[in-house]
């Protein structure tokens, strides 16, 4: 159970632990894909990759997916720890007014 905002008292509070992963699976999937985007779309590497046999291109992508995927969710992970609040406890950020705070269980 999600306990009030410590400053509004409102109940519409997320745990700031599970919205962590999450940022970090979407940061993954968003850099992954721009990752790929801009490997399979960049007008530089069409130029290059039209003399070439596509499996180059495909292994371009595949590396730059990883790349970003990895950049992406480092920054989705650092994104959501920057509203952790100091201390120990559980971290929740209330939705209502955007106060983070921690409860110790
Ligand atoms: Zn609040």
């Amino acid at each position: 159970m999600s306990p009030p905002c410590s400053r509004c008292t409102s109940q519409r509070v997320i745990n700031l632990e599970t919205a962590r992963k999450l940022g970090t699976t979407a940061g993954a999937l968003v850099g992954s894909l721009r990752g790929v985007y801009a490997s399979l779309y960049s007008p530089g590497l069409l130029l290059v990759a039209s003399t070439q046999f596509p499996l180059s291109r495909i292994a371009t992508a595949v590396v730059a997916a990883t790349t970003g995927g990895i950049a992406g969710a480092t920054a989705g992970n650092q994104m959501i720890q920057s509203l952790f609040p100091p201390g120990g406890g559980t971290p929740w950020l209330c939705l209502g007014c955007g106060h983070a705070f921690r409860v110790i269980n």
